[in-house]
This record gives C-alpha cells, sequence and structure tokens, in this order.
C-alpha cells in the first residue's frame, strides 16, 4: 500500500467553539494513546484535521484501533503530494495501480481549502479523470455509483489524495466531558451504560461490589473482563473493587426482608458517591432502566436517589432490553455478560421486593441498624485495579484474589 498518512476528520468537534483547542488536544491524546504500540507515527493536529504520517507502519493494523476511538467523523488513508499539478496527475495514476482500478468506474471529487490554488475544482476533476482515462486501462466514468471516487483535497502545504473514507466511532473524545463513576456489575446493561456515557466524552472509572464467598471467582473475572472492554474504547479503565459481604449481611439482619434490596441500593449508591468525592467525579452512571425490575420503578429510583445530590446519569433508562442487547453485541461485551455466574446483588434478592418503597419506613430501619462502621470499613478495604486496554488480565486476576 502506497498511502503515506492517515487524515482524521473531528465532526462534531468543530462545532465546539472556543473549547476546540481542548478537544483537539484531547483526542491527540487519545489517539497517541491508543497507538502507542505503532511506535514510528508521528502525529500532527491542527484545529481542522488531524494527520498520522505512518512511516511504515500497517494502515490496515491502525485503521482497526482508529475506529473504536471517540470523536472521530471518518478517516482516510492519503497520500500526500507536492502541488504541483504534473506530480497530482502522476501521483494518481500511481495509485490507481496500486489499487488495481483497471476496468473500474471512477470519479474524481476535487476539493479547495485553499481557494488561490491555480486551477479550479472543475479543472481539477477533468485535468485528473483525464489523465487517468488514459493511463489506466478500461476505465469508465461514472459520477452517480463509482467504484473508486478519487477524493483530491487542495491545501496550502499539500495536495492529498484518497480513495476511502472510513466511519469513524462519532461522539466526542472521552474525558472531554469530564469524570464519573460508573457502578459496574457483571450484567448486560452497565458496560453498556458505561460506552455511552464514554461516547459522550466522559471519563469513566468503575465501582464494582462483591461479595465473597458468595460470588464466585469466575463472576470478578468476568468484571475484569468488562473493564478490559470498556479500556479498549479508553485506553485505560480504573476499578474501584468494593468488599460488600459484611454490610449485606448486616443488612439481611436488621432490615425486613421486602425492603433489603432498598436499603442496599442505598448503601451501593452511598459509597459510590463517597468514592466519586474522593477522586473528584462529577456524576455516577448506572445502567438503569425504567421498570426493568423492582429497584428501577421510578418509586424505587426515587427512593434510592435520595441518598445523594449528585447527578446519576442513566444513559439506558429509556430503553428496551432489546436495543441495550443489541449494543452489547456491538461492542463485544454481551457474551461476558452472559456467562452465567451469580452477581452480589441477585444473590441478596429477596423474594418479593418492594415496587414502591416509602422512604419514612427506610429512615426507620436505617437509624436502626447503624451501618455507618461498615461503611467506612468497606471504604478501606477498596481496591484498584487499572486495566489497560490489551493487557492480558489472567495475570492480574490471580494477583487480586
Ligand atoms: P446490569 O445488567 O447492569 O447488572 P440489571 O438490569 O441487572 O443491570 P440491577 O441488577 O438492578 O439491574 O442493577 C441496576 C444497576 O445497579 C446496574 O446497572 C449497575 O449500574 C448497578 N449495580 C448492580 N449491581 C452492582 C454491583 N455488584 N456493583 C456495582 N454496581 C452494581
Ligand atoms: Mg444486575
Amino acid at each position: 500500500m502506497m498511502y503515506d498518512q492517515i487524515l482524521i476528520r473531528y465532526g462534531e468537534l468543530s462545532l465546539k467553539g472556543r473549547n476546540r483547542n481542548l478537544f483537539v488536544d484531547k483526542l491527540r491524546r487519545n489517539v497517541q494513546y491508543v497507538l502507542k504500540d505503532f511506535k514510528n507515527i508521528k502525529i500532527h493536529a491542527n484545529r481542522d484535521r488531524m494527520y498520522i504520517s505512518l512511516n511504515g507502519e500497517n494502515w490496515h493494523s491502525i485503521s482497526e484501533k482508529l475506529s473504536k476511538v471517540f470523536g472521530i467523523q471518518s478517516f482516510s488513508p492519503v497520500l500526500k503530494v507536492d502541488r504541483d499539478i504534473e506530480n497530482v496527475k502522476k501521483q494518481a495514476v500511481h495509485l490507481f495501480n496500486e489499487l488495481n482500478a483497471t476496468g473500474k468506474k471512477f470519479k474524481v471529487s476535487a476539493k479547495r481549502a485553499d481557494k488561490t490554488y491555480e486551477y479550479d475544482t472543475n479543472d481539477l476533476n477533468q485535468m485528473i479523470g483525464g489523465h487517468l482515462l488514459k493511463n489506466i486501462n478500461d476505465l469508465t466514468v461514472d459520477v452517480h455509483h463509482p467504484d473508486v471516487d478519487l477524493k483530491v483535497e487542495v491545501r496550502k502545504n499539500a495536495i492529498y489524495l484518497t480513495c476511502e473514507i472510513i466511519k469513524g466511532a462519532g461522539g466526542l473524545p472521552v474525558g472531554s466531558s469530564g469524570k464519573a463513576m460508573l457502578m459496574l456489575s457483571g450484567g448486560i446493561d452497565s458496560p453498556v451504560a458505561g460506552y455511552l456515557a464514554m461516547k459522550r466524552g466522559l471519563l469513566v472509572e468503575g465501582v464494582h461490589f462483591f461479595s465473597p464467598p458468595y460470588t464466585s471467582e469466575r463472576s470478578k473475572e468476568k468484571v475484569l473482563d468488562l473493564g478490559k472492554r470498556l479500556a479498549e474504547v479508553s485506553g485505560m479503565f480504573k476499578l474501584y473493587i468494593v468488599p460488600f459481604t459484611e454490610i449485606q449481611q448486616h443488612i439481611i439482619q436488621h432490615i425486613p426482608e421486602n425492603y433489603t434490596m432498598t436499603v442496599m441500593r442505598r448503601v451501593m449508591l452511598q459509597i459510590t458517591d463517597a468514592i466519586r468525592n474522593r477522586e473528584e467525579g462529577l456524576a455516577i452512571i448506572t445502567g438503569e432502566s425504567l421498570g426493568q425490575v423492582a429497584s428501577q420503578t421510578l418509586d424505587s429510583m426515587h427512593v434510592i436517589n435520595e441518598v445523594t445530590n449528585t447527578p446519576v446519569i442513566r444513559p439506558l433508562v429509556t430503553m428496551d432490553k432489546d436495543d441495550i442487547i443489541r449494543i452489547a453485541r456491538e461492542i463485544n461485551t454481551l457474551d461476558i455478560s452472559n456467562r452465567p455466574f451469580e452477581d452480589c446483588c441477585t444473590i441478596f434478592t429477596p423474594s418479593q421486593p418492594k415496587t414502591k418503597p416509602k422512604k419514612d419506613k427506610v429512615h426507620q430501619y436505617e437509624i436502626r441498624m447503624n451501618i455507618e462502621p461498615f461503611i467506612e470499613q468497606a471504604m478501606e478495604g477498596v481496591e484498584i485495579v487499572e486495566i489497560h486496554a490489551g493487557q492480558d488480565m489472567n495475570q492480574e486476576i490471580e494477583s487480586l484474589f
């Protein structure tokens, strides 16, 4: 392949006025991070575009990684050529030869970012198209349904040629919208919620509650594997693991059975909020979806949410399960979530949890149970794992549990 650079288009980013430089800088760092294994590349970003010089690195491997980075609308492998028109024509032929364009239908689409260039777009289309027709066998022009669309972009410093546009992941660069804590279970929903939050530019860190020995080694492995998937999106995923067994046992001993779920959720939210506060995040994300289970009725959410003023972001709140599953499949978390291992909450789920819990009852019960020391102890026991994209988690799991 003769392409020597990748051109990245920012899309929605360009609309962000004064904050643009910040966004571009964030995106550049994120790109640099996911491509850190390609030692020879050089990244150059300006307000409109980002360019990656390949310096011999494999375009296909890089393309695969780039397609997952949020904040990129589209990208193309390009050939950067000198602005001399004879040279442009020659390089276009070169490119068509490389692409085995013989016998194909084609068109040329020129665009001038530099309007002072001596030829306008019509001239360029005709001159380059004509030259290709003369030099490549069996080529035919088809402006409506071309097999090959040669894009010629005239800029101040050079002309860029490309025949491919690859759709990017869209969204905003991870980290450009601030930091939030994701309550990550081993289920289907919360990883999807985390992914969607990342897509809107949030730097997401996970909080997971686990209850050994009621939850098995394999169920922790599951959460780490989910974290690894999310790390592929953001480069690195930080996970806070909260020991939850004693709190759950305490709740079960002191709270009437039909209220244990409500109280347990309130404590989980309270602890997540304390970690968020310590780590200077600005919001909490959950995988809740309205009406899905007893804890997710509006009445339950209202009572559970009472423990904090922190914004709780619920990206899935109005989504149907089918749609959530579809995204989980796309982002490769579904198979992990479907592994049959129990989550701390399912194990302690009462047979008939309250779907309309009463606040005053909850308050009464909570005053009596004296949970604070247990919360403090859990906070002291929090383990932090940093999961890096591409890391082998087996070793990590062994050292942890
Ligand atoms: P999920 O598929 O994400 O587990 P769910 O539909 O099974 O969601 P619940 O089990 O009621 O619903 O959980 C609701 C939300 O509470 C989850 O999406 C997640 O954000 C949070 N949550 C549940 N269990 C845990 C846990 N063990 N650790 C951290 N967060 C949890
Ligand atoms: Mg669950």
